[in-house]
């Protein structure tokens, strides 16, 4: 039996089935389809403004490729008037990110926008590979995330950028709406649905591809020929986030609508006024935003500068990990870092 037609135009044969709706479309269809999705949630919910100078945070990973090229042609395509540029986090991790910063080279070059790249080595004296060999594979992730958050906070600084945009998607948010119920981190649960977070700060982050799932992306990155970086973190560990992430992707295969729920949920959340939120001051050692005295990445340097690595590390008695500021799980919204490879993610499964 032949194929059958797409669905929007009727004229040409059907490449793809989206997920969210079960729509069969051919190629061009999606591209227009996907590419005004994301165009429509940029305008109403006003993510830019025009002259703001906007770095994308980039992975080099299938995700940050598909925002650096999606957001380039729409800025063109729309007169946005927003000045792009690429930010780099080098964790330096042989292997792994030295590859991976290739890619953000050569995208640097394919959708002429400007690259800045940081590293840990320069920002806090060690690199990945330095701190896995005083911690071990165990806690990893937890100094690879803290130094990693702050570390584009700081490059984004460093270029003058008006705001940051990331390639998180509505898969990371459902898994992060359920890590935060089972952490019971109140702080985080009430704000990680939000498609812009920071507004009051310095540095505002938005999130365009908030509902757009990870099939999606693939399929866009896949069928445009992208050139992205797709292989695991070398210290990928038993992340806990890669557990809640095949979950809801077990969810999804007998429920389409399972990732909006979850972030449905998040958003209907409401706290009691009684609730306690951890009050937002500043690092006395560096000066980073904080809720303690000294700010999570300055904790966990200390620890490391002083022979002692797991000084910060673990959950303080009645206090939770927003409390304390230091996230206990392994949390990495790295796509390439599940535990187990997504068989349904990672090949082009919605070919027919
Ligand atoms: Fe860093 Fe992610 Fe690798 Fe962990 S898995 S070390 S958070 S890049």
């Amino acid at each position: 039996m032949g194929r059958q037609m797409c669905e929007l135009c009727k004229d040409r044969r059907a490449a793809l089935i989206r997920p969210r709706n079960r729509q069969q479309l051919c190629q061009q269809c999606f591209f227009v389809a996907f590419e005004n999705e994301i165009h429509k949630t940029i305008v109403d919910n006003r993510l830019f403004k025009p002259g703001e100078r906007v770095a994308i945070a980039a992975s080099g990973g299938k995700d940050s490729t598909v925002l650096a090229h999606v957001l380039t042609e729409l800025n063109r395509r729309h007169n946005y008037g927003l000045d792009l540029f690429l930010l780099s986090i080098d964790e330096g991790i042989t292997g792994y990110r030295d590859d991976s910063l290739e890619t953000v080279k050569r995208n640097e070059i394919q959708y002429g926008i400007p690259l800045e790249v940081l590293s840990y080595k320069a920002l806090y004296g060690w690199s990945m590979d330095e701190i896995v060999r005083e911690i071990g594979r165990k806690n990893n992730c937890t100094f690879c995330g803290v130094f990693r958050r702050q570390a584009l906070d700081r490059g984004a600084a460093k270029v003058k950028a008006d705001k940051m945009a990331t390639g998180h998607n509505a898969d990371d948010i459902a898994e992060t709406v359920l890590l935060n119920i089972i952490r019971g981190d109140i702080a985080r649960l009430s704000r990680c649905t939000a498609i812009i977070t920071g507004e009051e700060g310095a540095l505002p982050r938005c999130k365009p591809f908030n509902l757009g799932n990870l099939d999606c992306l693939f399929t866009y990155a896949y069928y445009k020929k992208l050139d992205y970086f797709s292989t695991e973190c070398t210290y990928s560990p038993n992340a806990y986030r890669g557990y809640a992430r095949e979950f809801i992707k077990d969810l999804e295969s007998i429920r389409p609508r399972a990732i909006l729920d979850i972030i449905k949920s998040g958003e209907s959340f409401r706290f009691a006024l009684t609730t306690k939120m951890p009050e937002q001051g500043t690092c006395e050692k560096c000066g980073y935003i904080s809720s303690q005295k000294w700010c999570k990445a300055c904790v966990l340097l200390d620890g490391l500068n002083r022979g002692l690595p797991r000084l910060g590390i673990g959950r303080t008695r009645g206090k939770s990990s927003s409390a304390t500021g230091i996230q206990t799980d392994n949390s990495c919204s790295d796509k390439q870092t599940s535990i187990r490879n997504d068989k349904r993610i990672l090949k082009p499964s919605l070919d027919f």
